[in-house]
């Protein structure tokens, strides 16, 4: 069980943006990508949820080629939060995150779904929000909605049996601490029930605490993959980010230098 990359290479124009990308995401387990900004994290989250096509490579959900799958095969296999969130239309906060219950139960949704609902909003802090238009909303709140709308698509209350995968971008780039945490701790007890995450982090030391694995990118390539503590390196991160740090290894914590 697991989402696999083979070789995946993309490409705008004659620039390639990704160059031979291989990784694998399992059940269970919190990928972290990490890189500085243009070096394709974005661009790979959103070739692995299957939203662009790709220009060489493979990208297999349990073993079967994803282009194989329809959309709302790949809506019930995963759900993704990405950087910009455009909805056009006036939709209220319960409608967009019904669009993610249907996404991924079809219309035959249950009472035990709509406990979950209750939960997600309660944690994200956006309960009192339910029947305002989202068009109302700050960067934070709307930020909030998405993540709910993206968990419930993909929460199962069996413990994943079937394996699903979660895909976030920068996913509390506009909460504060306590929400970020929070956020972070429900995804963390969520993949210890068998969801697979996938996380783009902003913050290093978020990365660091919340990763399984991390993948560094830079310029397109992978520059390294493996634990946290072997990738978040003073040479690593200098030669990623241009940027000397210190690490401290118990608790782990990168501090920044001149
Ligand atoms: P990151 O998320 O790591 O900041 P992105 O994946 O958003 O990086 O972008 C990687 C590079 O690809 C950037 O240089 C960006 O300008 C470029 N890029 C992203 N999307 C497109 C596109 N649709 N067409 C052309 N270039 C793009
Ligand atoms: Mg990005």
């Amino acid at each position: 069980m697991s989402i696999r990359v083979d070789n995946l290479s993309q490409k705008y124009g004659d620039r390639y943006i990704l160059k031979d990308i291989n990784v694998e995401i399992f059940p269970g387990e919190i990928l972290g990508i990490i890189g500085p900004n243009g070096s394709g994290k974005s661009t790979l989250v959103k070739m692995i949820a299957g939203d662009f096509s790709l220009t060489y490579g493979l990208i297999k959900y349990e073993g079967i080629s994803l282009n194989k799958y329809s959309l709302l095969d790949r809506a019930k296999y995963r759900s993704v939060v990405s950087q910009e969130q455009n909805i056009m239309f006036d939709f209220t906060v319960k409608e967009v995150i019904e669009m993610g219950i249907i996404g991924g139960y079809g219309l035959n949704f249950n009472s035990e779904v709509w406990k979950k609902f209750e939960i997600v909003i309660k944690t994200l802090g956006i309960d009192k929000y339910a029947n305002r238009s989202i068009r109302t909303l700050s960067g934070g709140e709307l930020q909030r909605v998405h993540l709910a709308r993206a968990l419930i698509q993909i929460w199962d209350k069996n413990g994943y049996p079937t394996p699903k995968y979660i895909f976030l971008d920068e996913p509390t780039s506009n909460l504060d601490i306590g929400q970020e945490l929070r956020f972070l701790n429900f995804i963390k007890n969520e993949v210890n029930r068998g969801l697979g995450a996938a996380i783009i982090f902003h913050d290093l030391n978020l990365a660091a605490h919340f990763s399984d694995k991390i993948l560094l990118l830079s310029r397109g390539y992978v520059l390294d993959f493996g634990p946290p503590e072997e990738i978040l390196t003073p040479s690593l991160i200098y030669k990623a980010y241009g940027l000397k740090v210190k690490v401290q290894k118990k608790p782990f914590r990168l501090s920044y230098l001149h």
